[in-house]
């Protein structure tokens, strides 16, 4: 959209057969549709919002149910929220805006930061915390924005995160969802283009001299003048590049990690969560982890978010939906009364995207994070993973917008 905006020539290629990559808004049929990839958009991610609107696409909230806690088979709500772990949240969030003071943006110009860059987020935690309770939610919350364990984060590039949240007011993360779902979205941006997409056409290399950019698919290729890769990391790897790209970026991106997040999504004949005076929004210590009302259609969906150890745990199940649905109605009985099908995405083994979203290993910072967006000659990267947002949709679009300018300095 940018790019056509600025009166520029575009060709769109593909791998899959449909549009979106990680918004991936599944039709089931019988009024059964839920995100199996991205899906909240915090209040500060305004790209995303102001792509809705450009659309005149206005962003759904939740309803104001509160989420609810289970630990050790004891409940609340985080609004009543034990006390133990209330105060080791405070404590971690005022361990983590004291660090940010001395950090500055972008995450790799923090030099002096080096042993932060060295750290594991998971151990920050622990050394925060006094409750095993409040271990055990603080831990939850971070994981569940990680998309993995905190022991594969790295300190200083979660609390390089942590600074955009430092002016916000309240809770604004998870504010929002696309309304229709995301494949609406893409409806819309597509329909907006002036460039046909060409489904089906897996990149294999990429061969650039003075003259221009050669695209090797498959089943033929295609001459270009640039070319803006939004691969993942994990299928970027994949392409051969002639010349060879740089060392450094090589190894930015064999060094960049993705997060093991998957979601089990079960449709059933009947909201039954309501019945309880509930939404569906769990946190728990259970192998679950987390659940959320993910209905877009007529049929109610309950979403489970799992990540990290546990979501390839899930996986290697040879039956994910049935084992969630014990899982859950040992929590909620009436869950398996109310059952009727579900589905699990592995996006752990996806070829077009190995991993569900990028995250800042420890000691990629300050080694790999700036090598991994630049542009070399005719090539250009974007994708979540070169951005400051990195993970998010946001991110996505902010480093659409970096590529735009890169083309408009030239
Ligand atoms: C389970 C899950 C939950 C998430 N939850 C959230 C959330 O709540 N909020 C949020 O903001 N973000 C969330 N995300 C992350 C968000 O979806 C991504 O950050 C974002 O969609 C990435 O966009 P992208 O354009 O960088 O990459 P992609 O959407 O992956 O686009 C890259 C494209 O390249 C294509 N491709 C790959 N290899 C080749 C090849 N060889 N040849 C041609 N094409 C190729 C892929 O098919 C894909 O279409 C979630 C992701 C997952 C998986």
């Amino acid at each position: 959209m940018l790019l056509e905006a600025l009166g520029v020539e575009v060709q769109l290629f593909e791998a899959r057969g449909r549009p979106g990559g990680r918004l991936h808004c599944v039709d089931e049929g019988g009024g059964a549709i839920y995100e199996a990839g991205g899906e909240w958009i915090d209040a500060d991610h305004y790209r995303v919002l102001n792509l809705l609107r450009h659309f005149d696409m206005e962003p759904t909230t939740p309803g104001e149910w509160p989420q609810k806690l289970i630990f050790r088979g004891k409940e609340c709500t985080e609004a009543t929220i034990w006390n133990d772990a209330l105060e080791d949240d405070l404590r971690v969030e005022a361990a983590a805006r004291e660090m940010c003071r001395d950090l500055t943006s972008p995450p790799w110009s923090n030099t002096h930061a080096a042993d932060l860059d060295g750290r594991k987020l998971g151990d920050f935690i622990r050394e925060h915390t006094q409750s095993e309770r409040g271990l055990w939610w603080v831990n939850s919350k971070y994981r569940s924005d990680e998309g993995d364990d905190l022991d594969n984060i790295g300190l200083l590039g979660w609390l390089s995160g942590y600074l955009h949240y430092l002016d916000r007011d309240g809770d604004v993360m998870s504010a929002y969802r696309i309304p229709g779902g995301s494949r609406q979205l893409c409806e819309k941006i597509l329909g907006s283009l002036n460039a046909e997409p060409q489904f089906q056409k897996v990149l294999r290399r990429v061969r650039q001299d003075s003259s221009g950019v050669t695209l090797m698919f498959d089943d033929g290729q295609a001459q270009v003048d640039h070319v803006i890769l939004t691969l993942p990391p994990p299928a970027l790897e994949r392409v051969v590049f002639e010349p060879a790209l740089s060392p450094r970026r090589r190894c930015a991106v064999e060094a960049c990690r993705m997060s093991r997040a998957t979601k089990i999504c079960w449709e059933f004949d009947h909201p039954w969560w309501h019945d309880l005076d509930w939404g569906g929004s769990l946190m728990c210590d259970g192998p679950i982890q987390q659940t959320w009302d993910g209905s877009i259609g007529t049929a109610p969906i309950l979403t489970a978010y799992i990540c990290g150890d546990e979501a390839a745990k899930w996986l290697a199940l040879g039956d994910p939906v049935r084992a969630g649905i014990y899982e859950l109605s040992l929590m909620f009985p009436d869950a398996s009364k109310h059952f009727v099908r579900g589905w699990a995405h592995n996006w752990l083994t996806d070829p077009f995207s190995p991993g569900a979203f990028s995250h800042l290993a420890p000691g990629y910072v300050l080694e790999h994070m700036e090598h991994i967006s630049p542009p070399e000659g005719r090539i250009h990267f974007a994708g979540e993973h070169t951005a400051l947002w990195s993970g998010f949709i946001e991110g996505a679009l902010e480093s659409a917008e970096r590529v735009v300018s890169e083309f408009t300095k030239r």
